[in-house]
């Protein structure tokens, strides 16, 4: 069924009331005059085209009349204004047009003849009722729906800029690199060596300058990726993390342990291994225990969600800066102490919160970290 175009709501709800008798519309609109704005057809075509012409709440007709019975009006009235609350007015005996009106029409209620004005009134009080709420979830949804859009074209945008902004940023770095390459070997006489140690200093910031545009990019690339939910089983995952960090895990000499199980998840393994890799190679780098050890493990789940943990004996994080660290830059220490950017929990965080889960941590300095996170188990029912 098409959406109905928002119509201005009215200041007082119209009822329209459809008889080919003039007195029974007469008695009706004088029954409910008081409370609603009262419109009244005596044809099934005029009451059609004032649904057209006027934003109507509820809509009553009688079942019997000479052109159009009223199962047939619902029927079009309700492919026309959806929104309009249908009621029929119909004799017991006439089940099979309640019937047809029920599956075509969709009406909210019947009144059975001959109606009482307690019953009618009770039946289109509740029939505007209906229409309110339904207004309002129409009126909410749409506001979402708009929200949503002003949410997505702000997105977009953002990406849009970041992108051009790494852009124009890179050109000028590549040509301070080059620069700093020809004086090393053009210069004619040659730098000193006081010389040649500031232009260590230039080209390391270049180089570090080109890696937080680097890392800025990747972390805004990641919800630009088409998110691709699988189940992405954890066992295979951090092995692939793993065989990234090889050669770091070598050089440090650690020892790194995942559990014989972890669970199978719903999720984009791909992002998923970059989220073991930044978690897993900062348990190997903030950390001067010999050896450096790292677990991988799965705690305890609940429902739908799983729990899973990567937990080192590193320097630990001081409770002050536990949430701080999960922003896009912050570091806790100096690039010559460790080196890095600063995006990796950042990518971490916002990985895990696209798979609708959390990640926090517990740690206490000197006492190695505990980072854990939120998953759904695969074939979790939405
Ligand atoms: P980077 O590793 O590039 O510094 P991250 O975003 O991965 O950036 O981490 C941010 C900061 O959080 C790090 O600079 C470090 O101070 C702290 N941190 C992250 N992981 C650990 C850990 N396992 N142990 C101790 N400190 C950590």
């Amino acid at each position: 069924m098409s959406e109905e175009a928002p119509r201005p709501a009215p200041a007082r709800h119209r009822i329209l009331v459809v008889d080919d008798e003039r007195q029974t519309v007469s008695a009706v609109k004088h029954l409910l005059r008081r409370k609603y704005k009262v419109l009244g057809a005596t044809r099934a075509q005029e009451a059609l085209e004032l649904l057209d012409q006027e934003p109507v709440s509820v809509v009553l007709c009688d079942q019997r009349m000479p052109e159009m019975t009223g199962d047939a009006f619902f029927a079009e009235a309700r492919r026309r204004h959806p929104n309009t609350i249908r009621i029929l007015i119909t004799a017991y005996a006439d089940i099979q047009a309640l019937v047809r009106s029920i599956n075509n029409g969709h009406i909210f209620g019947y009144v059975a003849k001959p109606w009482s004005p307690e019953e009618l009134e009770h039946m289109v009080a509740r029939a505007v009722e209906h229409w309110d709420v339904s207004e309002l979830n129409r009126r909410m949804t749409r506001e979402l729906a708009d929200a949503n859009q002003l949410l997505q074209k702000a997105n977009d945008e953002l990406k849009a800029f970041t992108h051009v902004v790494a852009h124009d940023l890179k050109e000028p770095l590549r040509t301070i690199a080059a620069y700093t390459q020809f004086m090393r070997g053009d210069l004619e006489p040659p730098l000193q060596p006081e010389g040649l140690h500031y232009l260590d200093g230039i080209q390391r910031c270049a180089e570090h300058l080109f890696r937080l545009i680097d890392d800025l990019m990747r972390f805004t690339e990641i919800d630009h990726i088409e998110r691709a939910l699988e189940q992405a089983e954890l066992r295979y995952v951090v092995s692939k993390a793993l065989e990234m960090l090889e050669g770091a895990v070598r050089d440090t000499g650690a020892e790194v342990r995942v559990a014989e199980t972890l669970p199978v998840v719903e999720g984009d393994a791909g992002r998923l291994v970059l989220l073991f890799q930044n978690l897993i190679s900062n348990g190997l780098k903030f950390n001067q225990s010999a050896p450096p050890v790292i677990e991988v493990g799965a705690g305890p789940s609940e429902g739908d969600t799983v729990e899973v943990f990567v937990r080192d004996n590193g320097i630990g994080i001081h409770h002050d800066y536990q949430q701080q660290i999960f922003e896009l830059f912050e570091r806790l220490h100096a690039r010559t102490e460790y080196p890095g950017t600063g995006a990796g929990l950042a990518i971490v965080r916002r990985i895990v919160e696209l798979h609708g889960g959390e990640v926090a941590v517990e740690s206490t300095p000197g006492n190695g970290s505990t980072f854990r996170l939120t998953l759904r188990r695969a074939g979790a029912a939405r």
